[in-house]
């Protein structure tokens, strides 16, 4: 077990559905807690450093579009295992492939409009988070 800290993005399905509460609920249930949280406008730069493995793929611009529509909420949490904790609470990338009772199951619509991004290994997960926080916008306890 060790402890980890992943980068969660909540896109604009979930802010515009109200679903930052609940789906935040889930992950504190779960053990993981806040250490950073903010509301922000994504730009196409970050965009295109964020999804940079995708930018070859077809969908690609509609992923741009779409993250770039309405504000997302970025949130840190912590806990033991998280980046795999996390994903797992998620579920696979496409929602309808998701069973009932993970996040994207219960919430999101298809492989695009899937509720959260959640990192997906340690090494991403510390690139992402300078990505999304300033110096000082993350707290330990
Ligand atoms: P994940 O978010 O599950 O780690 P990826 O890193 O593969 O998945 O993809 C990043 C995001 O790109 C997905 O969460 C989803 O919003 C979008 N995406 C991935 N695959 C597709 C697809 N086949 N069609 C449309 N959008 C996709």
């Amino acid at each position: 077990m060790s402890t980890e800290t992943s980068l969660v993005l909540f896109k604009p399905d979930a802010v515009a559905k109200q679903l930052v509460g609940p789906v935040l609920a889930r992950f504190q249930a779960a053990g993981f807690h806040l250490r950073g949280i903010k509301m922000m406008q994504l730009d196409e730069a970050i965009l295109h450093e964020h999804y940079a493995h995708l930018t070859h793929l077809p969908f690609f611009p509609s992923i741009v579009e779409f993250m770039r529509q309405a504000p997302v909420v970025a949130v840190a949490l912590e806990g033991e295992n998280a980046i795999a904790g996390i994903r797992d609470l998620l579920g696979p990338t496409d929602s309808k492939a998701a069973a009932p009772g993970t996040i994207r199951g219960d919430f999101g619509e298809d492989k695009m409009v899937n509720v959260c991004h959640a990192s997906d290994s340690v090494e991403a997960a510390a690139l992402e988070l300078r990505r999304f926080f300033k110096e000082g916008e993350l707290f330990a306890f």
